[in-house]
């Protein structure tokens, strides 16, 4: 098992420390095969975070959420997303006006599903987060549309 044995060294390493600009680069640096993912996420958050799915709206835990903390991401633990940036979207998905740190997700061009998005994804694990459209309230102007499924609130 020597892919298994450098998983988890991986992972230690990483867990050291905190992931800063230098760790930029398209490969995830939490790599595990699928079924581990499988066995670590719910249902919900596998079909989300690993296969690139969609929680119906309204129906996910955070949409309607106006508690103060960190949201994290649920596959990985990296901090995502600050409750200061969400904002009522009335979309049904949790929305921000931005990351909490910018390098904590990616960016990548979906054209799925006949149409052009920007997809967003957890930089450390490469999951699957939601899409950013520029039509947010904000100063930057996105809006950072996430599915509850791939997130963990950090209650503070
Ligand atoms: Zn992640």
């Amino acid at each position: 098992m020597r892919r298994a044995r450098r998983d988890e060294n991986m992972l230690r390493r990483h867990r050291d420390k905190d992931a800063g600009p230098e760790s930029s680069g398209s490969a995830p640096e939490v790599e595990k095969p699928e079924d581990g993912w499988r066995e670590e996420l719910t249902p919900e958050q596998y079909a989300v975070l690993r296969q690139c799915g969609t929680e119906p709206a309204f129906t996910g835990e955070y949409w309607d959420c106006h508690d103060d903390g960190m949201y994290h991401c649920a596959a990985c633990g990296t901090a995502l997303f600050s409750s200061d940036t969400k904002f009522d979207s009335g979309t049904g998905w949790p929305s921000f006006t931005e990351p909490a740190v910018a390098e904590a997700v990616t960016l990548q061009k979906d054209a799925s599903h006949f149409m052009v998005r920007t997809e967003v994804r957890c930089r450390r694990c490469g999951g699957h987060l939601g899409h950013v459209f520029p039509d947010g309230p904000g100063p930057g102007g996105q809006r950072y549309c996430i599915n509850s499924a791939a997130l963990k609130l950090d209650r503070r």
